[in-house]
Protein backbone atom coordinates (compact mmCIF):
# COMPACT_ATOMS: atom_id res chain seq x y z
CA UNK A 1 0.00 0.00 0.00
CA UNK A 2 1.38 3.35 -0.71
CA UNK A 3 0.60 6.86 0.47
CA UNK A 4 -1.82 8.63 -0.39
CA UNK A 5 -1.50 12.56 -0.79
CA UNK A 6 -3.79 15.65 -0.23
CA UNK A 7 -2.76 19.30 -1.30
CA UNK A 8 -3.65 22.02 0.70
CA UNK A 9 -2.87 25.76 0.85
CA UNK A 10 -1.55 25.39 4.56
CA UNK A 11 -0.74 22.77 6.36
CA UNK A 12 -0.27 23.15 10.37
CA UNK A 13 1.07 20.98 12.42
CA UNK A 14 0.13 20.75 16.00
CA UNK A 15 -3.26 21.99 17.38
CA UNK A 16 -2.14 24.42 20.40
CA UNK A 17 -2.38 28.17 20.82
CA UNK A 18 -0.09 28.89 17.94
CA UNK A 19 -1.42 26.65 15.17
CA UNK A 20 -4.75 27.63 15.67
CA UNK A 21 -4.42 30.99 16.07
CA UNK A 22 -3.00 30.69 12.73
CA UNK A 23 -5.47 28.66 10.91
CA UNK A 24 -8.66 31.18 11.92
CA UNK A 25 -6.23 34.07 11.30
CA UNK A 26 -5.93 32.36 7.20
CA UNK A 27 -9.29 32.20 7.14
CA UNK A 28 -10.44 35.35 8.78
CA UNK A 29 -8.39 37.23 6.00
CA UNK A 30 -9.80 34.76 3.49
CA UNK A 31 -12.96 35.76 4.16
CA UNK A 32 -12.46 39.46 4.27
CA UNK A 33 -10.68 39.18 0.78
CA UNK A 34 -13.50 37.20 -0.56
CA UNK A 35 -10.98 34.70 -1.60
CA UNK A 36 -10.77 30.29 -0.77
CA UNK A 37 -7.94 28.92 0.93
CA UNK A 38 -8.06 25.92 1.79
CA UNK A 39 -6.13 24.69 5.66
CA UNK A 40 -5.67 21.54 7.56
CA UNK A 41 -4.59 21.26 11.25
CA UNK A 42 -3.06 17.84 12.31
CA UNK A 43 -3.00 16.70 16.24
CA UNK A 44 -1.21 13.87 17.83
CA UNK A 45 -3.50 14.09 20.43
CA UNK A 46 -6.95 11.79 20.36
CA UNK A 47 -8.43 15.10 20.65
CA UNK A 48 -7.85 18.84 20.44
CA UNK A 49 -6.55 19.68 24.32
CA UNK A 50 -5.95 16.21 24.87
CA UNK A 51 -2.16 17.05 24.83
CA UNK A 52 -2.27 20.36 26.00
CA UNK A 53 -0.46 20.88 29.27
CA UNK A 54 0.24 24.54 31.11
CA UNK A 55 -0.38 26.59 34.17
CA UNK A 56 -2.30 28.80 33.33
CA UNK A 57 -2.63 32.45 33.22
CA UNK A 58 -3.30 33.72 30.47
CA UNK A 59 -2.72 37.30 29.02
CA UNK A 60 -5.57 38.37 26.52
CA UNK A 61 -3.27 40.81 24.33
CA UNK A 62 -3.14 38.35 21.13
CA UNK A 63 -6.63 36.74 21.80
CA UNK A 64 -8.14 40.40 21.86
CA UNK A 65 -6.59 41.01 18.43
CA UNK A 66 -7.93 37.61 17.10
CA UNK A 67 -11.34 37.63 18.40
CA UNK A 68 -12.41 41.08 20.01
CA UNK A 69 -15.67 39.21 20.85
CA UNK A 70 -14.39 36.77 22.69
CA UNK A 71 -16.37 36.98 25.38
CA UNK A 72 -19.61 37.34 23.16
CA UNK A 73 -18.24 34.04 21.59
CA UNK A 74 -18.23 32.37 24.38
CA UNK A 75 -13.83 31.71 25.09
CA UNK A 76 -13.36 29.90 28.67
CA UNK A 77 -11.71 32.34 30.22
CA UNK A 78 -13.40 32.58 33.45
CA UNK A 79 -11.44 33.59 36.23
CA UNK A 80 -10.62 36.81 36.38
CA UNK A 81 -6.85 36.97 38.75
CA UNK A 82 -7.87 38.87 41.86
CA UNK A 83 -5.06 38.67 43.40
CA UNK A 84 -1.25 38.22 43.09
CA UNK A 85 1.57 37.20 45.45
CA UNK A 86 4.88 36.17 45.22
CA UNK A 87 6.91 34.12 47.79
CA UNK A 88 10.15 32.72 48.47
CA UNK A 89 10.29 29.14 50.36
CA UNK A 90 13.01 29.52 52.34
CA UNK A 91 13.33 25.84 53.86
CA UNK A 92 10.66 22.99 54.45
CA UNK A 93 8.86 25.24 57.10
CA UNK A 94 9.80 29.07 56.56
CA UNK A 95 8.32 31.21 53.81
CA UNK A 96 9.02 34.96 52.65
CA UNK A 97 6.45 37.30 50.75
CA UNK A 98 7.68 39.51 48.26
CA UNK A 99 6.27 43.01 48.78
CA UNK A 100 4.36 43.73 45.43
CA UNK A 101 6.83 47.21 44.92
CA UNK A 102 9.77 44.60 44.45
CA UNK A 103 8.21 42.26 42.33
CA UNK A 104 9.45 42.32 38.45
CA UNK A 105 6.36 44.44 36.88
CA UNK A 106 5.89 41.52 34.18
CA UNK A 107 4.99 39.42 37.10
CA UNK A 108 2.06 40.95 37.55
CA UNK A 109 -1.02 39.43 36.94
CA UNK A 110 -3.84 42.50 36.83
CA UNK A 111 -6.25 41.92 33.54
CA UNK A 112 -5.06 38.25 33.02
CA UNK A 113 -7.48 35.10 33.56
CA UNK A 114 -6.32 31.35 35.03
CA UNK A 115 -7.39 29.54 32.39
CA UNK A 116 -7.46 25.54 31.29
CA UNK A 117 -5.27 25.61 28.15
CA UNK A 118 -6.82 22.71 26.89
CA UNK A 119 -10.13 23.83 27.26
CA UNK A 120 -8.94 27.20 25.73
CA UNK A 121 -7.70 24.96 22.62
CA UNK A 122 -11.00 23.38 22.05
CA UNK A 123 -12.72 26.57 21.99
CA UNK A 124 -9.93 27.78 19.32
CA UNK A 125 -10.82 24.83 17.37
CA UNK A 126 -14.88 25.30 17.33
CA UNK A 127 -13.78 29.20 15.71
CA UNK A 128 -10.82 27.86 13.17
CA UNK A 129 -13.77 25.02 12.28
CA UNK A 130 -16.51 27.39 11.76
CA UNK A 131 -14.38 29.37 9.94
CA UNK A 132 -13.53 26.39 7.73
CA UNK A 133 -10.46 24.57 8.55
CA UNK A 134 -10.04 21.23 8.63
CA UNK A 135 -8.82 19.94 12.05
CA UNK A 136 -7.94 16.83 12.18
CA UNK A 137 -6.88 14.77 15.83
CA UNK A 138 -5.69 11.65 15.81
CA UNK A 139 -3.16 12.19 13.37
CA UNK A 140 0.95 13.00 14.32
CA UNK A 141 2.96 14.53 11.84
CA UNK A 142 5.84 12.16 11.35
CA UNK A 143 7.96 13.34 8.69
CA UNK A 144 8.49 16.52 6.47
CA UNK A 145 8.38 16.47 2.87
CA UNK A 146 10.53 18.48 0.62
CA UNK A 147 10.64 19.18 -2.76
CA UNK A 148 13.70 18.56 -5.14
CA UNK A 149 14.75 22.07 -4.52
CA UNK A 150 14.92 21.46 -0.77
CA UNK A 151 11.79 23.52 0.10
CA UNK A 152 9.64 22.01 2.36
CA UNK A 153 6.58 20.59 0.70
CA UNK A 154 4.42 19.17 3.45
CA UNK A 155 4.40 16.60 6.04
CA UNK A 156 3.44 12.46 5.82
CA UNK A 157 1.70 11.79 9.12
CA UNK A 158 2.45 8.47 10.87
CA UNK A 159 1.83 4.65 9.89
CA UNK A 160 -0.70 3.18 11.69
CA UNK A 161 -0.83 -0.40 12.61
CA UNK A 162 3.01 -1.16 12.44
CA UNK A 163 3.86 -3.85 15.19
CA UNK A 164 6.44 -3.68 17.62
CA UNK A 165 8.92 -5.66 15.61
CA UNK A 166 8.35 -2.94 12.53
CA UNK A 167 6.41 -4.70 10.45
CA UNK A 168 2.72 -4.09 8.91
CA UNK A 169 0.28 -5.86 11.39
CA UNK A 170 -3.46 -6.63 10.57
CA UNK A 171 -4.73 -3.24 11.23
CA UNK A 172 -1.99 -1.41 8.72
CA UNK A 173 -2.51 1.79 7.36
CA UNK A 174 0.22 3.93 5.92
CA UNK A 175 0.59 7.61 6.57
CA UNK A 176 -1.00 10.38 4.25
CA UNK A 177 1.41 12.97 2.66
CA UNK A 178 -0.71 16.44 3.09
CA UNK A 179 1.30 18.64 0.56
CA UNK A 180 1.04 22.46 0.90
CA UNK A 181 1.95 25.94 -0.42
CA UNK A 182 3.53 26.46 3.22
CA UNK A 183 3.75 24.24 6.37
CA UNK A 184 3.47 26.17 9.75
CA UNK A 185 5.27 23.77 12.63
CA UNK A 186 3.36 24.43 15.82
CA UNK A 187 4.14 21.57 17.80
CA UNK A 188 5.43 23.25 21.42
CA UNK A 189 8.66 22.44 22.76
CA UNK A 190 11.16 20.97 21.16
CA UNK A 191 8.63 19.83 18.54
CA UNK A 192 10.14 16.85 16.91
CA UNK A 193 9.76 17.79 13.43
CA UNK A 194 10.91 21.12 14.80
CA UNK A 195 13.95 20.04 16.03
CA UNK A 196 15.18 18.53 12.70
CA UNK A 197 14.04 21.96 10.67
CA UNK A 198 16.78 23.66 12.74
CA UNK A 199 19.52 21.51 11.96
CA UNK A 200 18.50 20.98 8.16
CA UNK A 201 18.01 24.56 7.54
CA UNK A 202 20.67 25.77 10.38
CA UNK A 203 18.12 27.81 12.06
CA UNK A 204 20.08 28.47 15.14
CA UNK A 205 23.49 29.51 13.94
CA UNK A 206 22.70 32.86 15.39
CA UNK A 207 21.59 31.98 18.09
CA UNK A 208 21.83 31.12 22.24
CA UNK A 209 21.25 27.40 23.00
CA UNK A 210 17.41 26.97 24.36
CA UNK A 211 16.54 26.77 27.60
CA UNK A 212 14.13 24.59 28.92
CA UNK A 213 12.67 23.55 32.01
CA UNK A 214 10.23 20.61 33.09
CA UNK A 215 6.85 21.91 34.45
CA UNK A 216 4.87 19.45 36.71
CA UNK A 217 1.21 20.14 37.35
CA UNK A 218 -1.71 18.63 39.00
CA UNK A 219 -5.05 19.46 39.34
CA UNK A 220 -6.51 19.61 43.18
CA UNK A 221 -10.53 19.80 44.02
CA UNK A 222 -10.10 21.89 47.77
CA UNK A 223 -12.04 22.35 50.78
CA UNK A 224 -14.36 25.37 49.50
CA UNK A 225 -13.47 26.80 53.01
CA UNK A 226 -9.74 27.56 51.06
CA UNK A 227 -10.78 28.39 48.09
CA UNK A 228 -10.03 31.98 46.73
CA UNK A 229 -11.21 32.22 42.95
CA UNK A 230 -8.46 34.23 40.90
CA UNK A 231 -5.64 33.94 43.82
CA UNK A 232 -2.20 33.33 41.70
CA UNK A 233 1.12 32.59 43.86
CA UNK A 234 4.15 32.23 42.24
CA UNK A 235 6.86 31.19 43.69
CA UNK A 236 10.70 29.90 44.43
CA UNK A 237 13.37 28.76 46.72
CA UNK A 238 12.77 25.09 48.52
CA UNK A 239 13.63 22.56 47.70
CA UNK A 240 15.16 23.05 44.19
CA UNK A 241 17.87 25.06 46.46
CA UNK A 242 19.01 22.54 48.48
CA UNK A 243 20.34 21.02 45.53
CA UNK A 244 21.50 24.36 43.96
CA UNK A 245 18.61 24.10 41.06
CA UNK A 246 16.43 26.05 40.23
CA UNK A 247 12.76 27.19 38.81
CA UNK A 248 9.93 27.90 40.26
CA UNK A 249 6.28 26.93 41.45
CA UNK A 250 3.01 28.31 40.68
CA UNK A 251 -0.36 27.79 42.72
CA UNK A 252 -3.77 29.06 41.06
CA UNK A 253 -6.96 29.05 42.26
CA UNK A 254 -9.31 28.17 39.34
CA UNK A 255 -12.77 27.98 39.61
CA UNK A 256 -14.80 25.24 40.87
CA UNK A 257 -13.19 24.71 43.96
CA UNK A 258 -10.13 23.54 41.95
CA UNK A 259 -6.59 24.39 42.65
CA UNK A 260 -3.37 23.85 40.15
CA UNK A 261 -0.05 23.34 41.50
CA UNK A 262 2.77 23.03 39.88
CA UNK A 263 6.61 23.66 39.90
CA UNK A 264 8.98 24.17 36.95
CA UNK A 265 12.56 22.70 37.40
CA UNK A 266 15.21 24.34 35.46
CA UNK A 267 16.85 21.96 33.23
CA UNK A 268 20.13 22.77 33.52
CA UNK A 269 21.04 21.44 36.97
CA UNK A 270 23.85 19.53 37.56
CA UNK A 271 23.23 16.99 40.15
CA UNK A 272 22.46 13.72 38.59
CA UNK A 273 20.62 12.26 41.56
CA UNK A 274 18.14 15.23 41.30
CA UNK A 275 14.24 13.94 40.42
CA UNK A 276 12.42 16.92 38.90
CA UNK A 277 9.15 14.64 39.96
CA UNK A 278 10.21 13.88 43.70
CA UNK A 279 10.90 17.63 44.22
CA UNK A 280 7.25 18.62 43.52
CA UNK A 281 5.74 15.61 45.71
CA UNK A 282 8.14 16.92 48.20
CA UNK A 283 7.49 20.48 47.52
CA UNK A 284 3.63 20.23 48.41
CA UNK A 285 4.37 19.69 52.11
CA UNK A 286 5.47 22.82 52.30
CA UNK A 287 3.06 24.74 54.61
CA UNK A 288 2.84 27.45 52.20
CA UNK A 289 0.70 24.86 49.94
CA UNK A 290 -0.16 22.22 52.27
CA UNK A 291 -2.40 24.14 54.19
CA UNK A 292 -4.12 25.16 50.55
CA UNK A 293 -4.23 21.45 49.60
CA UNK A 294 -5.25 19.57 52.82
CA UNK A 295 -7.92 18.02 53.23
CA UNK A 296 -8.53 17.90 49.25
CA UNK A 297 -8.26 15.42 46.61
CA UNK A 298 -5.77 15.38 43.31
CA UNK A 299 -7.63 14.84 40.18
CA UNK A 300 -5.04 15.12 37.04
CA UNK A 301 -1.53 14.91 36.61
CA UNK A 302 0.85 15.67 33.84
CA UNK A 303 3.87 17.25 32.93
CA UNK A 304 5.66 19.31 29.96
CA UNK A 305 8.95 21.03 29.17
CA UNK A 306 8.70 24.49 28.84
CA UNK A 307 11.22 26.47 25.97
CA UNK A 308 12.29 29.40 27.97
CA UNK A 309 15.60 30.86 26.53
CA UNK A 310 13.22 33.66 24.99
CA UNK A 311 14.77 36.05 22.27
CA UNK A 312 18.37 35.55 22.81
CA UNK A 313 18.13 31.72 21.82
CA UNK A 314 14.75 32.26 18.90
CA UNK A 315 15.84 30.42 15.73
CA UNK A 316 14.97 31.87 12.25
CA UNK A 317 11.36 31.28 12.15
CA UNK A 318 11.46 31.17 7.97
CA UNK A 319 12.56 28.52 5.73
CA UNK A 320 11.47 27.57 2.05
CA UNK A 321 8.42 26.92 2.27
CA UNK A 322 7.77 26.99 6.01
CA UNK A 323 7.97 28.46 9.24
CA UNK A 324 8.20 27.67 12.68
CA UNK A 325 6.01 29.34 15.21
CA UNK A 326 5.05 29.17 19.20
CA UNK A 327 6.95 27.16 20.90
CA UNK A 328 8.72 24.45 18.19
CA UNK A 329 10.55 28.19 18.00
CA UNK A 330 10.29 29.17 21.61
CA UNK A 331 8.84 32.28 21.44
CA UNK A 332 7.64 31.93 25.13
CA UNK A 333 7.87 35.20 27.61
CA UNK A 334 10.35 33.68 30.54
CA UNK A 335 9.80 36.86 32.53
CA UNK A 336 6.07 36.75 32.86
CA UNK A 337 6.18 32.43 32.16
CA UNK A 338 3.66 33.07 30.16
CA UNK A 339 3.72 31.62 26.22
CA UNK A 340 0.52 31.84 25.24
CA UNK A 341 -0.08 35.03 23.90
CA UNK A 342 2.99 35.22 22.49
CA UNK A 343 2.72 31.68 20.62
CA UNK A 344 -0.97 32.79 19.41
CA UNK A 345 0.81 36.03 18.13
CA UNK A 346 3.36 34.27 16.32
CA UNK A 347 0.85 32.17 14.50
CA UNK A 348 -1.40 35.31 13.78
CA UNK A 349 1.89 37.07 12.16
CA UNK A 350 2.79 34.24 10.28
CA UNK A 351 -0.73 33.72 9.12
CA UNK A 352 -0.75 37.27 7.84
CA UNK A 353 2.60 36.76 5.96
CA UNK A 354 0.96 33.61 4.41
CA UNK A 355 -1.68 34.70 3.19
CA UNK A 356 -0.82 37.83 1.52
CA UNK A 357 1.32 35.72 -0.24
CA UNK A 358 -1.05 33.29 -1.14
CA UNK A 359 -3.41 35.63 -2.02
CA UNK A 360 -1.64 37.66 -4.52
CA UNK A 361 -1.09 34.64 -6.16
CA UNK A 362 2.20 33.29 -5.08
CA UNK A 363 2.60 29.58 -5.65
CA UNK A 364 4.44 28.38 -2.20
CA UNK A 365 7.91 27.23 -1.43
CA UNK A 366 9.31 30.72 -0.35
CA UNK A 367 11.55 31.95 2.58
CA UNK A 368 8.92 34.54 3.49
CA UNK A 369 11.02 37.19 4.85
CA UNK A 370 7.96 39.33 5.14
CA UNK A 371 7.21 37.54 8.07
CA UNK A 372 10.57 38.75 10.01
CA UNK A 373 9.94 41.88 8.92
CA UNK A 374 6.21 42.00 10.28
CA UNK A 375 7.20 40.23 13.63
CA UNK A 376 10.28 42.68 14.01
CA UNK A 377 7.57 45.40 14.05
CA UNK A 378 4.95 43.88 16.04
CA UNK A 379 4.83 44.34 19.81
CA UNK A 380 5.38 40.17 20.06
CA UNK A 381 9.48 41.20 19.44
CA UNK A 382 9.51 44.62 21.67
CA UNK A 383 8.04 42.18 24.71
CA UNK A 384 10.70 39.59 23.79
CA UNK A 385 13.69 41.64 23.58
CA UNK A 386 12.61 43.85 26.50
CA UNK A 387 12.71 40.08 28.70
CA UNK A 388 15.55 38.91 26.98
CA UNK A 389 17.75 39.23 30.08
CA UNK A 390 15.57 37.51 32.66
CA UNK A 391 16.86 34.06 32.31
CA UNK A 392 19.94 34.63 31.50
CA UNK A 393 20.22 36.76 34.21
CA UNK A 394 18.56 33.95 36.80
CA UNK A 395 20.68 31.70 35.31
CA UNK A 396 24.32 33.43 35.43
CA UNK A 397 23.65 35.64 38.70
CA UNK A 398 21.60 33.12 40.25
CA UNK A 399 18.16 33.73 42.52
CA UNK A 400 18.83 36.28 44.44
CA UNK A 401 21.74 38.44 42.32
CA UNK A 402 19.64 37.53 39.42
CA UNK A 403 16.60 38.41 41.12
CA UNK A 404 18.14 42.35 41.66
CA UNK A 405 18.98 43.00 38.13
CA UNK A 406 15.68 41.24 36.66
CA UNK A 407 14.08 43.84 39.09
CA UNK A 408 16.52 46.37 38.10
CA UNK A 409 16.00 46.27 34.51
CA UNK A 410 12.12 45.81 34.36
CA UNK A 411 10.87 47.98 36.91
CA UNK A 412 13.55 50.94 36.04
CA UNK A 413 14.80 50.58 32.44
CA UNK A 414 11.63 48.79 31.01
CA UNK A 415 13.71 45.81 29.95
CA UNK A 416 16.36 48.33 28.06
CA UNK A 417 19.26 48.15 30.30
CA UNK A 418 21.87 48.49 28.18
CA UNK A 419 23.21 45.21 28.36
CA UNK A 420 22.41 41.76 26.91
CA UNK A 421 23.10 38.93 29.38
CA UNK A 422 23.72 35.62 27.21
CA UNK A 423 23.68 31.74 28.87
CA UNK A 424 25.81 29.50 26.25
CA UNK A 425 25.69 26.22 28.16
CA UNK A 426 23.51 23.81 26.82
CA UNK A 427 21.14 22.33 29.78
CA UNK A 428 21.80 19.21 29.03
CA UNK A 429 26.20 19.18 29.21
CA UNK A 430 25.72 20.75 32.88
CA UNK A 431 25.42 17.46 34.77
CA UNK A 432 28.33 16.97 37.12
CA UNK A 433 29.77 12.99 38.13
CA UNK A 434 27.14 11.24 40.02
CA UNK A 435 30.23 10.58 42.75
CA UNK A 436 30.83 14.04 42.88
CA UNK A 437 27.26 15.26 43.63
CA UNK A 438 25.34 14.67 47.08
CA UNK A 439 22.53 11.88 46.90
CA UNK A 440 19.77 13.01 47.99
CA UNK A 441 16.90 10.52 49.76
CA UNK A 442 13.44 11.71 48.69
CA UNK A 443 11.24 10.81 51.57
CA UNK A 444 8.50 8.27 50.73
CA UNK A 445 4.92 9.44 49.63
CA UNK A 446 2.49 9.75 51.63
CA UNK A 447 -0.70 9.45 49.46
CA UNK A 448 -2.02 12.22 50.64
CA UNK A 449 0.03 15.00 49.50
CA UNK A 450 2.86 12.95 47.34
CA UNK A 451 2.18 9.99 45.34
CA UNK A 452 4.79 7.94 43.54
CA UNK A 453 4.86 7.66 39.54
CA UNK A 454 2.52 4.86 38.70
CA UNK A 455 -0.28 6.24 40.27
CA UNK A 456 0.33 10.03 38.92
CA UNK A 457 0.84 8.40 35.16
CA UNK A 458 -2.47 6.77 35.75
CA UNK A 459 -4.44 9.84 36.38
CA UNK A 460 -2.72 11.57 32.93
CA UNK A 461 -5.31 8.52 31.27
CA UNK A 462 -1.58 7.60 29.07
CA UNK A 463 -2.55 5.42 26.63
CA UNK A 464 -0.14 3.93 23.67
CA UNK A 465 -1.30 1.03 21.09
CA UNK A 466 1.19 -1.36 22.46
CA UNK A 467 2.16 -3.36 19.62
CA UNK A 468 4.18 -0.76 17.86
CA UNK A 469 7.91 0.48 17.67
CA UNK A 470 9.19 2.44 21.02
CA UNK A 471 9.06 5.91 20.02
CA UNK A 472 11.66 6.95 22.63
CA UNK A 473 14.84 5.92 20.04
CA UNK A 474 18.31 5.37 21.39
CA UNK A 475 20.81 6.33 19.00
CA UNK A 476 23.81 4.31 20.49
CA UNK A 477 21.90 1.12 22.70
CA UNK A 478 25.00 1.10 24.23
CA UNK A 479 25.58 3.90 25.81
CA UNK A 480 22.82 3.91 28.97
CA UNK A 481 24.89 1.10 30.63
CA UNK A 482 28.25 2.03 28.87
CA UNK A 483 28.31 5.81 29.98
CA UNK A 484 25.69 7.28 31.69
CA UNK A 485 24.82 4.96 34.55
CA UNK A 486 29.29 4.95 35.39
CA UNK A 487 28.93 8.49 34.77
CA UNK A 488 25.66 9.96 36.07
CA UNK A 489 24.01 7.12 37.48
CA UNK A 490 21.64 7.07 34.23
CA UNK A 491 20.00 10.06 35.48
CA UNK A 492 16.50 9.12 32.73
CA UNK A 493 15.34 7.07 35.87
CA UNK A 494 14.88 10.57 37.70
CA UNK A 495 14.48 13.46 34.91
CA UNK A 496 11.79 11.34 33.45
CA UNK A 497 8.34 12.58 35.53
CA UNK A 498 6.98 9.03 33.90
CA UNK A 499 9.01 6.37 35.02
CA UNK A 500 9.37 5.60 31.53
CA UNK A 501 13.29 4.24 31.91
CA UNK A 502 14.26 2.03 34.26
CA UNK A 503 17.36 0.23 35.07
CA UNK A 504 16.75 -3.18 35.39
CA UNK A 505 19.09 -6.53 37.03
CA UNK A 506 18.86 -8.77 33.44
CA UNK A 507 21.09 -12.04 33.59
CA UNK A 508 23.82 -10.71 32.20
CA UNK A 509 24.31 -7.51 34.57
CA UNK A 510 22.00 -4.30 34.75
CA UNK A 511 19.73 -3.17 31.92
CA UNK A 512 18.06 -0.36 30.45
CA UNK A 513 14.57 -0.94 29.87
CA UNK A 514 12.18 1.85 28.02
CA UNK A 515 8.66 1.49 29.09
CA UNK A 516 7.60 3.71 25.94
CA UNK A 517 3.82 3.09 26.89
CA UNK A 518 4.09 5.33 30.32
CA UNK A 519 5.12 8.37 28.01
CA UNK A 520 3.22 11.47 28.85
CA UNK A 521 5.15 13.31 25.73
CA UNK A 522 7.19 16.18 28.13
CA UNK A 523 10.19 15.90 26.03
CA UNK A 524 12.29 15.84 28.89
CA UNK A 525 14.43 13.24 27.81
CA UNK A 526 15.10 14.54 24.85
CA UNK A 527 16.18 17.31 26.31
CA UNK A 528 18.40 16.29 29.15
CA UNK A 529 20.11 12.89 28.19
CA UNK A 530 23.40 14.48 28.63
CA UNK A 531 24.53 11.90 25.35
CA UNK A 532 22.07 13.37 23.67
CA UNK A 533 21.27 9.50 22.82
CA UNK A 534 17.81 9.62 23.29
CA UNK A 535 15.33 11.16 20.11
CA UNK A 536 11.72 11.46 21.08
CA UNK A 537 9.97 10.77 17.80
CA UNK A 538 5.72 10.76 17.15
CA UNK A 539 3.81 7.19 18.25
CA UNK A 540 0.96 6.72 16.71
CA UNK A 541 -1.84 8.98 16.49
CA UNK A 542 -4.08 9.42 19.27
CA UNK A 543 -1.19 7.52 21.38
CA UNK A 544 -0.32 9.49 24.55
CA UNK A 545 -2.00 11.68 27.92
CA UNK A 546 -5.43 12.38 27.78
CA UNK A 547 -5.64 15.55 29.82
CA UNK A 548 -9.77 16.48 29.97
CA UNK A 549 -8.68 19.85 31.00
CA UNK A 550 -4.50 21.06 31.70
C1 LIG B 1 3.85 23.74 33.40
C2 LIG B 1 3.63 24.87 32.44
C3 LIG B 1 3.05 26.04 32.89
C4 LIG B 1 2.83 27.09 32.00
N1 LIG B 1 2.18 28.21 32.45
C5 LIG B 1 1.83 29.18 31.57
C6 LIG B 1 1.02 30.27 31.99
O1 LIG B 1 0.61 30.35 33.15
N2 LIG B 1 0.70 31.20 31.06
C7 LIG B 1 1.11 31.11 29.76
O2 LIG B 1 0.76 31.98 28.96
N3 LIG B 1 1.89 30.08 29.35
C8 LIG B 1 2.24 29.12 30.22
N4 LIG B 1 2.98 28.04 29.79
C9 LIG B 1 3.49 28.03 28.41
C10 LIG B 1 2.40 27.73 27.39
O3 LIG B 1 1.70 26.59 27.76
C11 LIG B 1 3.05 27.55 26.03
O4 LIG B 1 3.86 28.65 25.76
C12 LIG B 1 2.01 27.38 24.93
O5 LIG B 1 1.20 26.28 25.17
C13 LIG B 1 2.71 27.24 23.57
O6 LIG B 1 1.77 27.08 22.57
P1 LIG B 1 2.15 26.29 21.23
O7 LIG B 1 0.93 26.34 20.37
O8 LIG B 1 3.40 26.82 20.71
O9 LIG B 1 2.45 24.79 21.68
P2 LIG B 1 1.62 23.74 22.51
O10 LIG B 1 0.63 24.40 23.40
O11 LIG B 1 2.59 22.82 23.14
O12 LIG B 1 0.78 22.93 21.43
C14 LIG B 1 1.41 22.10 20.50
C15 LIG B 1 0.40 21.09 19.98
O13 LIG B 1 1.00 20.40 18.89
C16 LIG B 1 0.76 19.02 19.01
N5 LIG B 1 1.86 18.33 18.31
C17 LIG B 1 3.17 18.33 18.65
N6 LIG B 1 3.89 17.64 17.75
C18 LIG B 1 3.01 17.19 16.83
C19 LIG B 1 3.17 16.42 15.64
N7 LIG B 1 4.38 16.03 15.21
N8 LIG B 1 2.06 16.10 14.94
C20 LIG B 1 0.83 16.53 15.34
N9 LIG B 1 0.63 17.28 16.46
C21 LIG B 1 1.72 17.61 17.18
C22 LIG B 1 0.75 18.79 20.51
O14 LIG B 1 0.09 17.59 20.84
C23 LIG B 1 0.02 20.04 21.00
O15 LIG B 1 -1.37 19.85 21.01
C24 LIG B 1 3.23 26.98 30.65
C25 LIG B 1 3.82 25.80 30.20
C26 LIG B 1 4.01 24.75 31.08
C27 LIG B 1 4.61 23.47 30.57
Amino acid sequence: MSRESMEFDVVIVGAGPAGLSAACRLMQLAQSNEQELTVCVVEKGSEVGAHILSGAVMETRALDELFPDWKELGAPLNTAVTADRVVMLKDAERVTALPNALVPKPMHNDGNYIVSLGNVCRWLAEQAEGLGVGVFPGFAAAEVLYHEDGSVKGIATGDMGVTAAGEQGPNYMPGMELHAKYTLFTEGCRGHLGKQLISRFKLDQDADPQHYGIGIKELWDIDPAKHQPGLVVHGSGWPLTESGASGGFFLYHTDDHQVVVGLITDLNYANPWLSPFDEFQRMKHHPEISRVLAGGKRVSYGARAIAKGGFNALPKMTMPGALLLGCDAGTLNFSKIKGTHTAMKSGMLAAEAVAEALLAGDEGGRDLSAFTDAFKASWLYDELYRSRNFGPAMHKLGTWLGGAFNYVDQNWFGGKIPVTLHDTEHDYAQLKPADQSPKIDYPKPDGVLSFDKPSSVFLSNTNHEEDQPCHLQLKDARIPISQNLPMFAEPAQRFCPAGVYEVVEGENGPQFQINGQNCVHCKTCDIKDPAQNITWVVPEGAGGPNYPNM
